[in-house]
């Protein structure tokens, strides 16, 4: 039997009456959105079990709960973004079972699982519903010679905004949560990046839901990221505890997670060695182990380069928790080709700490100390075919044979001029410009030696 929502509360409020009552109630749904798929979570007063499955003509998913009712509103649940357009509830078994219907506006993957009880929530059973998401498009490929820098890559930064949706992360006084401070201190990264040219900034989340720790990974290789850095913040039953800190991956975490990629690396399609990489799939385990080994030491060398760099930046304004670069077995640190770092940005649960990380300037200045540290080691070793790697190389040695440049969005000829360590006049008398500098998106500008 299935009707509107409202009505069957009421119906099964009248059963409840009669019966004596249900094994587990379902109180409360909440819903999470994001860009690639919606979870719904059902609060339960205990444990259930559940049935999933699909019916077509129209497209609609049905959650058998057995031994359970429904006491919250199905109507006051919020459905915007998400891909079902509506949510209905019945009974089955005379009144014993519950069924939820969720018609659908389009085609999704559903998963459920169950969630045991946390700080947070109780017994609680998730429905995720994946969307068919085109894959990102992939990245411009540097091709070009170094001649010609319009054509050549951004250096890709993930920035992993840790926690969010169903999972808060920490929780401090006034109950300000790791997972919205962290986001903010994501976005302010995001934008710095932005504004630098030569970098292209990319988040895992852009807003509030939960993404797996090793998903988190998975996004930055397809990204193809140079770098990956996770922005956390602390929680300890001891409000006393504070301090930030920075964490690479450890010894012990790099070996472990070599084993698992050399286990796996038949069946695995992923790449090493970041834009353009190897697959391990067809090498020998010999070889795939000397290719994983060079891969994960290298990037282990510049997390270690960047995170000294952060550590130094921000301990000149917030206190730090140790006075060197931490390690940890983190499962978001373990890509071996990506070199990737954690920022522990404070102690939530500490007041003057959480007052602090609370505020639009404080996160900002948490985005500039790791901003600074992210720019200054990727201006000292750019990736090569990088737009960095070419202005490092131009401004270093003079260049024997004029090059040229193409225009493109934003570009001024006294910008241009000083990035290729020529003179303005030199530029204008090589490409027989006046006075006014007039230069369009896509003009091909000739550099004069310098
Ligand atoms: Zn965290």
């Amino acid at each position: 039997m299935i009707r509107r929502a409202g009505l069957i509360v009421l119906l099964l409020s009248c059963w409840l009456g009669t019966a004596g009552g249900y094994a587990a109630e379902v109180h409360n749904v909440r819903v999470w959105i994001a860009p690639d798929h919606a979870r719904l979570v059902f609060d339960l007063s205990s444990e259930v079990q559940h049935k999933l499955f699909t019916l077509k003509k129209p497209d609609r998913i049905v959650l058998d709960v057995s031994d359970a009712s429904l006491q919250s509103n199905l109507e006051t649940v919020d459905l915007s973004g998400s891909p079902v357009s509506l949510i209905r509830s019945g009974s089955r078994n005379g009144g014993k079972d519950l069924r939820i219907v969720l018609d659908l506006k389009e085609h999704v993957k559903p998963k459920s699982f169950a969630l045991k009880p946390n700080d947070q929530y109780g017994h609680r059973l998730v429905l995720d519903l994946y969307r068919d998401v085109a894959p990102e498009a992939p990245q411009k490929t540097a091709v070009a010679s170094a001649d010609d820098p319009a054509a050549l890559r951004d250096i890709v930064i993930a920035i992993d905004a840790g926690h969010g949706g169903e999972d808060p992360g920490a929780i401090g006084p006034g109950r300000v949560k790791e997972k919205t401070v962290v986001l903010g201190i994501a976005r302010e990264l995001n934008a710095l990046l932005q504004k630098e040219r030569g970098f292209q900034p990319k988040l895992t989340r852009d807003g509030d839901y939960y993404i797996s720790l090793r998903s988190r990974t998975e996004r930055a290789r397809k990204m193809n990221a140079d770098m990956f850095v996770s922005i956390h913040a602390d929680g300890f039953r001891d409000h006393r505890a504070r301090g930030a800190s920075v964490w690479v991956l450890s010894p012990r975490g790099a070996s472990s997670e070599m084993g698992r990629w050399l286990a796996q690396k038949e069946n695995s399609a992923d790449l090493i060695g970041g834009v353009g990489g190897v697959s391990l799939e067809d090498k020998d385990d010999v070889l795939a182990k000397v290719l994983l080994d060079m891969s994960m030491t290298a990037s282990r060398s510049d997390s270690r380069d960047i995170a000294h760099s952060i550590h130094k930046n921000m301990s000149k304004f917030a206190k730090m928790h140790k006075k060197q670069v931490e390690q940890a077995g983190f499962v978001v640190l373990k890509s071996p080709d990506i070199p990737s770092i954690l920022v522990e940005t404070g102690f939530i649960t500490n007041h003057d700490e959480a007052a602090k990380l609370k505020s639009k300037a404080y996160q900002r200045k948490m985005a500039e100390a790791i901003f600074a540290g992210i720019k200054a080691h990727f201006s000292a070793k750019p990736p090569a075919l990088t737009w960095l790697a070419w202005q490092k190389e131009g401004r270093g040695a003079a260049r024997a044979t004029p090059s040229s440049y193409k225009v493109v969005r934003g570009d001024t000829l006294s910008v241009i001029a000083s990035r290729n360590g020529v003179s303005l006049s030199a530029l204008r008398k090589a490409n027989g410009l006046s006075n006014a500098d007039q230069i369009l998106v896509g003009q091909v500008l000739k550099i004069p030696a310098s």
